[in-house]
């Protein structure tokens, strides 16, 4: 009662927010490119300067300022956002959706074909960066910075010129964060609400027949029920007096809507994705695993007189190299990479997926739509892990310039703890929609035994290696 008195009062604050956005959409739009011209400052500058050597400083040199910003704070911060203002990241500052709007405006303005549409892009995308951006150490040197972050733009733009017309198809449907973020933007507290029954009399009696909006994420406005895909700009806020930025329950989208719009490739993107491959490509490097798998390939190539895979190496856009840097892996290296990450990510999308098929039997009859809103109860602990593992970069970095940070392993025991308590919890109200009594607490064990699996890849990093 209280939490819903405190949420109408925010939302009327939050609709003048969302007012005043509609109405600056021109200072919006000067904020945006300034951010572009920072991220083409901040990723083309450092590839054409030497590497930094040991003496430098993060405040003395752009190479590594430029890697602070972009993986010490950017990203991590960015992911963070998402759950604080949903895909406010989008809408105001994505360098990547300023370009490719822009270009759409300029452009061919083709009708979309299929293929863009395919549901599945989200994680391919996701997977695809995520591999190679290990394998080309992208967090560590400026010139993969360049092809992955770079690359991406390209084709950002290159899609805004083919397809659409003032709108950001690359965005919605192929931009490699775009599944992750439309995951944890289902956890903001802040969404554009839709008022049907507003809208329906406003279309009735005639009203603001003249205001058109034109959503560039290509949002089916009337019918949006969650943050996922809005990219809250403001345009539509005030439309037909049924569009207003409102505050909401932070769990209210995964255990009210996410269950309605059952979609595989969400469940997919969390389980062997998020919780999986995002892990593998933040532990490879720590893990004594890799070491050990790595070792007994190498003897047992030697012994079968194959020695070349422990000695050639590749060129830099393919897998790290720099000598100088002392810093190259040959191309045993790089399968075991490849192989560690996709192992992790098969382990822990099959466990995960195993122990909340037990937990959809648990709940009652067998039910798909069930099984992947269970798997959206992981959202918090998918996008703390990835939060934690950005941020070690981070606290790798300010270590490095001597900054003790001892609080860390406290805060990310706590972000952790807090993370897997939120599932539980949300596990517990999305096993209520079907079941009661025994069967809502076993299904909730189960979703808690998955919550405690997933979790153990990062104690294990953290603190177990
Ligand atoms: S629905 Fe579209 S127009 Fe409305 S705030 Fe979201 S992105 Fe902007």
């Amino acid at each position: 009662m209280v939490a819903d008195t405190w949420i109408q009062r925010s939302s009327e604050r939050t609709r003048l927010v969302g007012d005043w956005l509609q109405r600056h959409q021109r200072a919006i739009r000067g904020l945006q490119w300034c951010v572009v011209a920072m991220y083409l400052v901040l990723v083309a500058v450092p590839a054409l300067l030497p590497l930094p050597d040991r003496s430098a400083h993060l405040w003395s040199n752009i190479t590594l300022a430029a890697q602070f910003v972009f993986w010490g704070i950017w990203w991590p911060f960015v992911l963070l956002s998402m759950i604080v203002v949903g895909r406010s990241w989008c809408g105001f500052f994505c360098p990547e959706g300023t370009l490719t709007e822009f270009a759409s405006r300029h452009g061919w303005g083709f009708r979309l074909p299929r293929w863009i549409t395919w549901g599945g892009w989200p994680f391919i995308a996701f997977a695809g960066t995520t591999v190679y951006g290990q394998m080309v150490s992208v967090y560590q040197y400026p010139k993969p910075v360049v092809l992955v972050l770079g690359g991406s733009t390209v084709a950002a733009i290159v899609i805004g010129l083919l397809y659409g017309r003032n709108k950001r198809v690359w965005c919605r449907f192929l931009c490699p964060v775009n599944g992750v973020f439309a995951l944890l933007a289902k956890l903001s507290p802040l969404h554009f609400r839709v008022d049907e029954a507003a809208w329906n009399v406003s279309q009735r009696d005639g009203l603001h027949p003249t205001r058109v909006i034109d959503c560039a994420p290509l949002v089916p406005i009337r019918t949006m029920r969650g943050a996922g895909a809005c990219h809250m700009c403001g345009k539509c806020s005030g439309f037909r007096d049924a569009v207003s930025l409102s505050a909401r329950s932070p769990n209210h989208e995964i255990v009210n809507v996410a269950g309605q719009h059952a979609n595989p490739w969400e469940t997919v993107l969390i389980l062997f994705g998020l919780l999986g491959l995002a892990l593998g490509a933040f532990q490879w490097s720590a893990s004594p695993w890799f070491v050990e798998i790595k070792q007994a390939l190498a003897e047992l190539l030697v012994d079968h007189g194959f020695v070349w895979p422990l000695e050639a190496t590749a060129p830099w856009w393919m897998l790290t190299n720099y000598p100088a840097q002392n810093d190259v892996l040959t191309l045993l290296d790089g399968f075991v990479l490849v192989s560690y990450m996709l192992a992790t990510a098969a382990t822990m999308g099959l466990g995960l997926g195993a122990i909340l098929a037990a937990a959809t039997r648990a709940a009652g009859a067998w039910s798909w739509p069930r099984f992947h809103h269970f798997a959206q109860a992981l959202v918090p602990l998918a996008g703390c892990g990835v939060f934690l593992g950005l941020s070690a970069l981070s606290v790798t970095l300010l270590r490095s310039e001597g900054l003790a940070l001892s609080w860390v392993g406290a805060a990310r025991l706590a972000l952790l703890s807090g993370a897997t308590l939120w599932s539980v919890f949300l596990a517990w109200r999305i096993a209520g929609l079907s079941a009661s009594g025994l069967r809502r607490v076993a299904s909730t064990c189960c979703v808690t035994l998955a919550a405690l699996f997933a979790c153990s890849g990062w104690v294990l990093l953290f603190w177990g290696w």
